[in-house]
């Protein structure tokens, strides 16, 4: 896929773009990158395959409430993440224009990624970029959350059919939408963009 026009958007909001061939080459690069420091990771099925927690852990201490069990681990990590050094996401949307989409339930990961980290690192594959903020919602809605929603065993309408219905489940996973329009003042954010399809 050609990056160029969504490196250029990106950069032109304020952040730093780095552009790997491979998900394996974007790993060894976060590897490099982020050590000797505590990171949190957002709920991220792009993460998981990239297997970055377990590289991270080696090196680093890592904050992510998936590989934990119980609910008091779970939420202990939630909380500890939100303060961690680095924090690490995906993202369910990105315009080609540069505005970046995220949709969650709990809110931990929405938060984790609009504030108080040194650095933040939104990891994303190719089937993330849509051509406009209207689509890349659209595709957060209709495509990452119905999957989400499936994965995680839900029983919304999303999951009959794969299409938002905007429920009223008590199961709905969407609960909050995040968009930034631009990088957060006084941040310091990385858009690693994988040449791959990773995640939902
Ligand atoms: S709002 Fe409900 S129907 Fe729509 S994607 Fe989320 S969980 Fe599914």
């Amino acid at each position: 896929m050609d990056f160029t026009a969504l490196k250029t958007a990106l950069e032109g909001r304020g952040y730093r773009v780095s552009v790997f061939s491979t998900g394996k080459e974007a790993a060894d690069y976060l590897d490099c990158e982020i050590d000797g420091e505590t990171v949190g990771f957002g709920g991220s099925m792009t993460l998981r395959t990239l297997g970055l927690y377990d590289k991270l852990l080696t090196h680093n201490t890592v904050l992510w409430h998936s590989r934990r069990t119980g609910e008091l681990e779970r939420r202990h990590d939630m909380r500890k993440a939100m303060t961690a050094d680095v924090y690490l996401s995906s993202v369910n949307g990105i315009a080609e224009t540069g505005e970046i989409v995220n949709i969650d339930g709990i809110g931990n990961r929405v938060s984790g990624t609009l504030f108080g980290h040194k650095r933040v690192y939104f990891v994303v594959g190719r089937n993330k970029v849509a051509p406009t903020l209207a689509a890349a919602i659209d595709r957060a809605r209709n495509v990452a959350a119905p999957k989400n929603a499936a994965r995680l065993g839900k029983r919304t309408p999303c999951v009959v059919d794969g299409r938002c219905h905007d429920c009223s489940s008590p199961d709905r996973i969407c609960r909050e939408l995040a968009i930034l329009w631009q990088m957060p003042m006084e941040g310091n954010y990385e858009i690693v963009l994988i040449d791959e399809d990773l995640g939902f």
